[in-house]
C-alpha cells in the first residue's frame, strides 16, 4: 500500500536500475530507422475489419461491450518499484488519463502519508470527467480521512485469505464482516460511491468469501472487487469465481489482476465474459512485482472483441503519449512486444507476411495501427525481404523498374545484408545506384568502402542466391506444366 519514502528511491537512486537507460529511442515505432532494423511505411488498410471470426459469443452474462476502466496507475502503478511521482507529474497522469477516457481514477490512499492526501485533493480538485477514487484499509479510521479529500468513491480492502487473516491483520470473518458493514454505511451517508474488495481472494476459503459479498451486497455497496493479488488464477478459475459471485450479488464486480504468471489481461477478459463490470489497469502494467492487466494490452484485447464500443469510448491516439508520459517517469524502456506501441508491434519482415500485407494488412493483422494512430511497417532491408516489399521501396523512392529488374535488385540486397548490417540508406543507395547502373556502360559499386573480403562474401552469396532464384523459377516453370493438382505442386522459398 504504501509509496516508498523519497530517500529510498526516486530519480538518483534508482536510475537504470533495471539495466534501462531512458534513452530518445524509447518507445514505438521509433526504432525502425536504427542499424540492421529498417522498415518502410505501407499504404493504410482499405479493408478495415468490422467483423471478425474472434467477436465474443454474445451471452446475457457478458459485459464484453459495456465494461468499465479504473485505471490505478496512481495507486498500483505508484507501488512499481521504479515509481515516484511529484505532485505535478500526478497531475500531468491524471490529466492524460483523463483524456484518453477511463471511467475511474484510483490514487494512493491519503493515510499513506501527508503528501498523499494533498496530492487526492489536488487531483480531485482538477474537475476531470473521470471519477476519483482513492484506496484504503477496511477501517473507520482511514474511511474518515478519505472522505475528506474530495473523491467520488472509496475503494476499500481487507485481506480474506487465511495467510492474511494469520500472518497480516490477524481478524477473523466476523470482525472483517462486521467492519465492512460500518466503513460501507459511513460511506455511503457521506453520498460517495464504496466498493468493497477482499485481497488474495483465490486463495481465501469460496464459502467465506461469498458469505461476506453476499452480506455486504445488502448492504448496499456499489461494487464488490476481486484481487488476484499473487498473480496466480487462471483464466477457469477466474470465470469460475466471477461467474459464481455473479449469481450471489447484484452490486457490480470490479477485478484486479496481478500478472505473475502472464494472465492479467487474459483473466480480464474472461472475467468480462462472466459478468465483471469493471477492470483494473495501469499504464505499462507498473505495479507491485511484474505489474497488472496493462491499459494497452486490455485495449488491444478488448478492439478486437468490440472495435466500435473501444473506439468511440476511448481516446485510442492518446495511448502511447501516455505510455511515453509514464515510461520517462519511472525510467523504464517500452518493451519491444508492447501491445500497440512497442516497436516491432506493426512491423513485417518475412518476404511472404510483407507481400501479402502489403496486398492487404489483414492477412497478417487482427488490430489496425491507424486506430491506435501508429504505422504498420514492413521491413525491407533484411536478407528476408521479398521483391514486392523492394518494389513498394523503389515506387517511394519515385525510380522506374521492370519486376525482373527489382527482382536482381532484391537479390543483391539479400546478399548484402548477409555480408553486414544494412541501414535504411544504405538499401535506398543500393537501390539507387542498381538503378544508375542499368543506364551506365561500367557498374558503380553498389555500396561504396566495402573491403575486398566483403566484395568477395558479397559475390559468393549473391551467386548462392541467384541460383536458389533460378532453381525456383525452374521450380515454378515445371510446376506449371506437370499435370499434377495444384496442391501438390512443389514449394519452394517459403517464408516462415
Ligand atoms: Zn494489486
Amino acid at each position: 500500500m504504501c509509496p516508498v519514502d523519497d530517500a529510498s528511491n526516486g530519480v538518483d537512486g534508482h536510475a537504470h536500475t533495471n539495466g534501462h537507460t531512458n534513452g530518445t529511442t524509447n518507445g514505438a515505432n521509433a526504432a525502425p530507422e536504427t542499424n540492421g532494423f529498417v522498415a518502410v511505411e505501407t499504404k493504410q488498410n482499405p479493408h478495415i475489419q468490422t467483423s471478425n471470426p474472434y467477436q465474443p459469443v454474445g451471452d446475457f452474462l457478458s459485459n464484453i461491450s459495456r465494461f468499465k476502466i479504473i485505471e490505478s496507475t496512481l495507486r498500483e502503478g505508484e507501488q512499481f518499484a521504479n515509481a515516484y511521482f511529484s505532485t505535478e507529474v500526478k497531475i500531468q497522469i491524471a490529466k492524460a488519463l483523463d483524456d484518453f477516457g477511463v471511467d475511474y481514477i484510483e490514487l494512493t490512499s491519503p493515510c499513506a502519508s501527508e503528501q498523499s492526501r494533498l496530492d487526492c485533493e489536488a487531483i480531485c480538485k482538477l474537475g476531470l470527467k473521470a471519477k476519483i477514487l482513492t484506496h484504503v484499509r477496511c477501517t473507520m479510521e482511514d474511511a474518515r480521512v478519505a472522505v475528506e479529500t474530495g473523491v467520488d468513491g472509496v475503494d476499500v480492502v481487507i485481506g480474506t485469505s487465511s495467510y492474511l487473516r494469520e500472518h497480516s491483520h490477524g481478524k477473523d470473518m466476523t470482525y472483517i464482516k462486521n467492519a465492512a458493514i460500518e466503513v460501507i454505511k459511513f460511506v455511503k451517508s457521506k453520498g460517495l460511491e464504496i466498493r468493497f474488495s477482499s485481497e488474495d481472494s483465490f486463495r481465501s476459503d469460496l464459502v467465506d468469501l461469498l458469505t461476506l459479498y453476499s452480506a455486504v451486497d445488502k448492504v448496499g455497496v456499489h461494487r464488490v472487487g476481486i484481487a488476484d493479488t499473487v498473480g496466480c488464477a487462471t483464466p477457469r478459475q477466474v470465470y469460475d469465481l466471477v461467474r459464481t459471485l455473479r449469481g450471489v450479488v447484484s452490486c457490480d464486480i470490479e477485478t484486479h489482476f496481478h500478472n505473475d504468471t502472464g494472465c492479467a489481461i487474459a483473466n480480464a477478459y474472461v472475467a468480462l465474459e462472466a459478468g465483471a463490470t469493471h477492470i483494473d489497469t495501469s499504464v505499462i502494467g507498473i505495479g507491485e512485482r511484474n505489474g497488472i492487466t496493462p491499459l494497452g494490452g486490455l485495449m488491444a484485447r478488448m478492439i478486437v472483441a468490440d472495435r466500435e464500443y473501444v473506439t468511440k469510448k476511448y481516446n485510442l491516439k492518446k495511448l502511447k503519449e501516455i505510455e511515453d508520459l509514464v515510461a520517462d517517469n519511472v525510467e523504464i524502456n517500452i518493451p519491444f512486444n508492447n501491445y500497440i506501441t512497442g516497436f516491432s508491434a506493426f512491423t513485417h519482415k518475412a518476404g511472404i507476411h510483407a507481400k501479402a500485407i502489403l496486398n492487404n494488412p489483414s492477412t497478417y493483422e487482427i488490430i489496425n495501427p491507424a486506430d491506435f494512430g501508429m504505422t504498420r511497417y514492413v521491413h525491407f532491408a533484411s536478407r528476408l525481404t521479398g521483391w514486392n516489399a523492394i518494389k513498394s521501396r523503389v515506387e517511394q523512392l519515385g525510380l522506374e523498374m521492370t519486376d525482373a529488374q527489382i527482382k536482381v535488385c532484391t537479390t543483391k540486397i539479400k546478399a548484402m545484408a548477409d555480408v553486414r548490417p544494412i541501414a535504411i540508406d544504405d538499401a535506398d543507395s543500393i537501390i539507387r545506384t542498381f538503378h544508375g547502373n542499368l543506364h551506365r556502360k561500367e557498374d558503380v559499386p553498389l555500396l561504396p568502402g566495402m573491403t575486398e573480403e566483403e566484395k568477395k562474401l558479397f559475390e559468393m552469396k549473391q551467386a548462392e542466391l541467384s541460383g536458389e532464384r533460378e532453381k525456383r523459377s525452374l521450380d515454378e516453370a515445371a510446376d506449371a506444366q506437370a499435370e499434377v493438382p495444384s496442391g501438390k505442386k512443389t514449394k519452394t522459398g517459403v517464408a516462415a
